[in-house]
């Protein structure tokens, strides 16, 4: 494996983005907080997804559902009595894993990854969703689940969104939410967590239009991929074969990245059939099917799933972004001795969009940085930064990717203008001030 994680994973404490939980009490596995930078990236990542998947579209409509259902949800999913992991134990170092995660060698017996002994337990299965309980009682009457995907939700709420919604088929829901499964091996930052985030989509369709529906969801994340500057090399869509998918789907695509661990899944695409809406049917007793006015009949409509993990994507998107250029990129002497990052987010991504520099602490000047930066703030998130030299204050910039620095100099005290300076190409322009705003505004997405 290269540096490339360590490297991610010191930047993101530096600046912000993301860091162990309960740091002071020695962290909990599988457990992140999001700092500052953390916060604006992955509402930014989530309201492009949003903007594409449901505002853009009449066939979608969005929904938030509870983090807790009724536990029946989860037998009916078959989350109760399948979602487990296999789960080996070493009797000697008393190290816990997952079973595909010890290579298997024909002919000779399978070791503890950490110590290597040979005295290792069965494989047996371990329940992933976390127990709690409602109520005030702590029995098996009361307990219930986190849910560990969103997905219920949308299957559980079809009769009621079909109602409200009105839609003739093909249409889709979306949600964007928490989901929690107890991971025997949390790790690699964001990859494998505990508690993480998913923006799934469950689209219905009629029986025979399900193929269509899903090279349309295909194309629709090839195309998200591009929008997260998602290298294509680095992307395997990865065609399940028959036999290896779940009973109930007739296809799934497993879009796997290759990581600096291993090429392994980023994204899912199954088409689940009538499978969930079946399931739901049966055990609530209620109905579920869908009723096609013109044909006059009622059936129960097939899914496609596109699912996406926002955890995931975040740790792409910073990988894909993270540039070093040895030396630095300008010719002073100051950067010529550093390694300098620079973080090429898209800039839709960007936890900043603009950054406002006054080249001075001195009056006039920092009245009108700071009269500029509140202006500008009443559209994007904008940093102001007046420590240090200003080569400094660009490379913090570039680091955390923030497309333009806006300085301000005694000039612009005169003659109202201020130089822009653009992330990738380093240019800087000469703009008005009074055209600042304009001018960010057509370079920045909406
Ligand atoms: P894996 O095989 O890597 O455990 P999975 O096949 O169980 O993943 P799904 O159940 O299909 O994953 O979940 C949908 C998406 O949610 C995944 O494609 C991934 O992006 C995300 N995801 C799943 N588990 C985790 C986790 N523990 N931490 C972060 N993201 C996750």
């Amino acid at each position: 494996m290269d540096d490339r994680m360590e490297k991610l994973i010191s930047l993101c404490k530096r600046r912000g983005f993301v860091f162990p939980s309960s740091e002071p009490y020695g962290g909990v596995g599988g457990f992140y907080d999001f700092g500052p930078l953390g916060v604006e990236l992955r509402n930014n990542i989530k309201r492009a997804w949003w903007r594409r998947v449901v505002q853009e579209r009449e066939d979608m409509m969005g929904l938030e559902s509870s983090l807790i259902m009724h536990p029946k949800v989860w037998e009916a999913s078959g989350h109760i009595a399948h979602f487990s992991d296999p789960l080996i134990d070493c009797r000697r170092c008393k190290f816990r894993f997952r079973a595909d995660e010890v290579p298997m060698v024909p002919g000779t017996p399978p070791a503890c990854p950490q110590c290597k002994s040979e005295d290792l337990t069965d494989a047996r299965p371990f329940q992933m969703m976390f127990k709690t309980f409602v109520g005030p009682a702590e029995d098996t009457a009361s307990t219930a689940f986190l849910r560990p995907e969103t997905a219920q939700g949308m299957f559980v709420d079809f009769p009621v969104l079909q109602s409200i919604a009105r839609k003739k088929l093909p249409f889709g829901v979306a949600q964007i939410g928490k989901a929690f499964r107890n991971e025997i091996t949390p790790g690699q930052l964001l990859f494998r967590l505990r508690e993480f985030e998913q923006m799934e989509i469950e689209y219905f369709v009629r029986p025979d239009d399900a193929p269509r529906a899903f090279e349309e969801w295909l194309a629709f994340m090839r195309d998200w991929l591009r929008v997260c500057g998602i290298a294509e090399e680095r992307v395997v869509f990865h065609e399940i074969p028959d036999g290896e998918r779940a009973f109930y789907s007739s296809r799934t695509v497993d879009i796997e990245y290759q990581y600096p661990f291993g090429q392994k899944e980023l994204y899912g695409l199954a088409n689940r059939g009538s499978y969930d809406l079946e399931r739901h049917a049966a055990i609530s007793k209620q109905d579920f099917t869908y009723y096609d006015q013109e044909a006059n009949a009622r059936f129960l409509p097939h899914v496609i799933e596109p699912t996406f993990g926002l955890d995931r994507t975040v740790l792409v998107v910073l990988l894909e972004a993270y540039h070093e250029i040895e030396g630095g990129r300008t010719t002073t002497t100051e950067s010529n001795k550093e390694v300098e990052v620079v973080l090429k987010l898209p800039k839709e991504f960007a936890p900043y969009k603009v950054a406002v520099l006054p080249l001075s602490k001195k009056e006039p000047l920092m009245q009108e940085a700071r009269r500029i930066t509140q202006e500008l703030r009443k559209r994007w998130m904008v940093a102001y930064d007046d420590v240090a030299s200003i080569g400094r204050r660009y490379r913090r910039q570039d680091e955390i990717g923030t497309p333009y620095c806006v300085t301000v100099d005694f000039a612009s005290v005169e003659d109202h203008c201020v130089t822009v300076r653009d992330r990738d190409s380093m240019q800087q322009e000469r703009i008005p001030i009074a055209e600042l705003s304009a001018y960010c505004g057509s370079r920045l997405p909406v």
